[in-house]
């Protein structure tokens, strides 16, 4: 019976799909009409044109790779950069230790050490990351809030500042990427909280002798919020001028020593 629904008017009456007209409200309907009958000729003709074969459009490969994402912890391929216990995916940036403090499944920035970066370089990669600004403010305000940064690539800053209640200029505020791209809304939450990062980053294209192919891209969820939409990144994040394109391979993820407290934990990559 069920396949005869199928056959006569899809549409209405796909087993996948009874609305408008539901399951029991058909069979009242052909039970009250010969409706079997007068059908029989749309029957006739879905059965003979193969252009409304529904496996038509059903693609079956390539099968989707099994990824296991257990609550609280990093998908099942992921490569883990800080499982909370130490730093060994890390060195610091001009080699030798990492030498920022780890203690209570964290680590924090030890002013005056210089920043970390990845032993592993990276070029596309989806990047999980969460971190936290002193809850202690007195006497530190703007850029001297909390500032550090995610640097992708080693030259790209994805900033980290406390950003609660704490002008400064927008495009240095967190999750801008650094007096390049504003964040679309100020997602912070207050100093001494956990804050999270989840970022999609396609590296820059050059050419084999050097030019710029195709820029770089970014997008970032700051505590699960669309903060950066897919943004064309100008250039290597700079202080002072405009940004630049000198060409480069993979690279290190880079964490700035910006002298002041920042914790990070529970960070992960996945290449992409
Ligand atoms: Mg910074």
């Amino acid at each position: 019976m069920s396949g005869l629904y199928r056959l006569s008017t899809p549409r209405a009456f796909t087993r996948t799909s009874m609305t408008p007209m539901t399951r029991p409200m058909l069979m009242a309907t052909c039970l009250l009409a010969p409706c079997v009958l007068a059908a029989a000729p749309a029957i006739a003709q879905a059965a003979s044109d193969p252009q409304r074969d529904p496996a038509r459009t059903e693609v079956w490969k390539p099968i989707p790779s099994m990824v296991a994402t257990p609550r609280d912890a990093a998908p099942s391929d992921a490569v883990v950069l800080f499982d909370g216990k130490d730093l060994s995916a890390w060195e610091g940036e001009q080699g030798g230790e990492a030498g920022w403090a780890v203690a209570d499944g964290a680590f924090t920035v030890v002013p005056g050490s210089k920043g970390i970066r990845t032993k592993q370089r990276f070029c596309d990669i989806q990047l999980h990351v969460e971190w936290r600004t002193p809850a202690e403010t007195r006497g530190f305000d703007g850029q001297q809030r909390g500032n550090s940064g995610i640097f992708l690539q080693e030259v790209y800053e994805l900033q980290v500042l406390d950003s609660y209640e704490n002008p400064t200029y927008p495009n240095g505020q967190a999750a801008s990427i650094y007096k390049q791209a504003i964040p679309l809304v100020n997602a912070s939450r207050a100093p001494g909280q956990w804050q999270v990062y989840d970022i999609i980053w396609k590296a820059p294209r050059f050419s084999d002798g050097g030019g710029l192919v195709s820029p770089a891209r970014i997008t970032v969820l700051h505590n699960g919020v669309l903060v950066q939409n897919d943004i064309v990144v100008s250039g290597k994040t700079e202080y002072i001028g405009a940004p630049s394109y000198p060409p480069h391979g993979c690279a290190p993820i880079y964490l700035q020593d910006h002298d002041a407290r920042v914790s990070f934990r529970n960070i992960w990559v996945r290449e992409l």
